[in-house]
């Protein structure tokens, strides 16, 4: 069921022209599965040269017309959610059910953003004289390279190639290799829709080459980025030097405050269901779970429960509600921030584990008495691990949520209008949510503050990083 994947060049299908080849390992079994191209310097070429060929035809076509093929790509891809879902879960190991809400939701964005390529409107602004027009124009900013994390294979890469589209860019897209099958039917979906050959373009290989190639190749205008803060920082630094348009979606370790007036029971059981969706590979993921003294130990109580009831296992099987972690790197990772933390004084209350010893399953885990020294209160878990501390009163928790150089999505429960503004004005993050989960939706703003990155990966505000602002005076002869 799942084939080897292929390089999407220039409307072509095809092998890396070196014939190499990287493995795709499924989370669940450790068995290989299949085989994603490495794309040689001479398939990055291509790429660029059909992004550039596809820029000047796509730009021309116009907002209406984009906007229908856009709509046909989402609905193929809604039509086809049950065998790429199956994919989604074979390389990714997430529940099927999470694969499938993750399709739809890409369908979603998709046509959010061919409404808001009808939408980018430009303006008249008032002459200073009779007979002049003075007009701001918005035009695509030009071929666009795109690099796309695993954990979200299709989400990560529908809300940048939308925007693109949207704005009549083309883009070249370096999709993750360890979960390729999905992204490239997401590709396929606008390729049977009708886009035209050379505007989207889809790589593989080694991540580091791919970017130091095509960021600083005068044919790309902008990069967008999703992961970690440190790859960012580095890709964010190869665009500096080569004044290209940056968006950048990365890291957070998201605080998630509980005051004493909070609908506990709500709050412990969205909190955590938050928390283990994907096992824990998100990154507006609740990590830092803040509680406030009174009902502390209501909330560790009613949160152990919901963690406890947690079925993990192969994605594919019936019942899931936790798969795999996505490759053997998380493991390593979970095992050293819980020594870490246990090293320094932390209480380990469920989990804390590895699962058997094929595929990559780890038990949802659950922290207290963690002191602020470990590294686990500090860096991204990105992984089933929730630290939950108490906090006595506003002023403390402000400052222990606004500690870190993170700055992507914070949460927080209270029954009070008072404290929910000024939580609500007093976290540094991009994002924040109170009483609910309602972030990432296609028409609400994606983005971090601070080391988390810059930009909007959804709403209004999305479509503006792919565009640029020409400005035109004209008088009358
Ligand atoms: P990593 O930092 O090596 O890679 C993260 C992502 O960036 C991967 O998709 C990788 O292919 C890509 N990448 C790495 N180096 C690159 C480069 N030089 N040029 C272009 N792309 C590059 O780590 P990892 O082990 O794959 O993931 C672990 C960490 O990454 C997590 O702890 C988390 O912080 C972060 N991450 C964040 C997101 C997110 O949604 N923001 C998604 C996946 C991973």
């Amino acid at each position: 069921m799942y084939s080897d994947v292929s390089l999407f060049i220039d409307g072509q299908w095809g092998p890396a022209a070196n014939g190499r080849t990287i493995d795709v390992v499924s989370p669940a079994t450790g068995d290989r599965i299949g085989s994603v191209p490495h794309a040689a310097t001479s398939d990055l070429d291509r790429a660029l040269e059909a992004a550039d060929k596809g820029f000047r035809t796509w730009r021309k076509v116009s907002a209406f017309d984009r906007s229908k093929v856009m709509r046909k790509a989402a609905d193929i891809l809604r039509q086809r959610v049950d065998a790429i879902a199956q994919l989604m879960t074979m390389e990714q190991g997430k529940p099927l059910a999470e694969a499938k809400g993750e399709i739809l939701a890409a369908a979603d964005v998709i046509d959010w953003f061919a409404e808001e390529a009808r939408r980018a409107y430009g303006r008249v602004i008032p002459a200073r004289a009779e007979g002049v027009y003075q007009l701001v124009i918005k035009e695509p900013v030009g071929p666009v390279a795109a690099f796309t994390p695993w954990n979200f294979p299709i989400n990560q890469v529908v809300r940048k190639l939308s925007c693109a589209l949207a704005a009549g860019c083309s883009i070249i897209v370096k999709a993750p290799e360890e979960t390729p099958a999905s992204p490239a039917e997401l590709i396929r979906a606008f390729a049977d829709a009708g886009v035209p050959p050379g505007v989207i373009n889809l790589v593989y290989g080694v991540p580091s080459e791919i970017s130091e190639y095509l960021i600083p190749h005068p044919v790309i205008r902008k990069m967008s980025f999703t992961g970690s803060t440190a790859v960012g920082k580095q890709l964010a630094a190869i665009a500096g030097a080569h004044m290209k348009r940056v968006t950048m979606e990365l890291g957070g370790h998201a605080p998630a405050i509980v005051f004493d007036d909070a609908d506990i029971d709500t709050a412990s059981k969205l909190l955590a269901g938050a928390k283990y969706r994907n096992a824990g590979q998100v990154c507006v993921s609740p990590t830092r779970m803040l509680v406030q003294e009174k009902v502390y130990d209501q909330f560790v109580d009613g949160f152990l429960a919901h963690t406890k009831r947690l079925k993990v296992g192969d994605g594919l099987e019936s019942g899931t509600t936790m798969g795999p972690l996505a490759n053997a790197r998380r493991i390593a990772a979970m095992d050293a921030f819980i020594g870490d933390a246990r090293q320094k004084g932390a209480t380990v209350r469920t989990g804390g584990s590895r699962i058997g010893n094929k595929g990559n399953f780890f038990e949802p885990t659950v922290l207290t008495d963690v002191p602020m020294e470990a590294r686990v209160m500090s860096e991204e878990p990105f992984g089933p691990l929730a630290m939950i501390s108490p906090f006595r009163g506003f002023d403390d928790v402000v400052t222990e949520a606004n500690r870190l150089p993170y700055g992507l999505a914070a949460y927080a429960y209270t029954r009070s209008a008072k404290t929910a503004n000024a939580i609500a004005a007093a976290v540094e993050s991009g994002m924040m949510a109170i009483n609910h989960h309602g972030l990432a939706l296609p028409e609400v703003p994606f983005g971090g503050v601070k080391d988390s990155g810059y930009g909007s990966e959804g709403g209004s505000e999305a479509i503006e990083a792919y565009l640029n602002t020409k400005f035109v005076t004209q008088a009358g002869l």
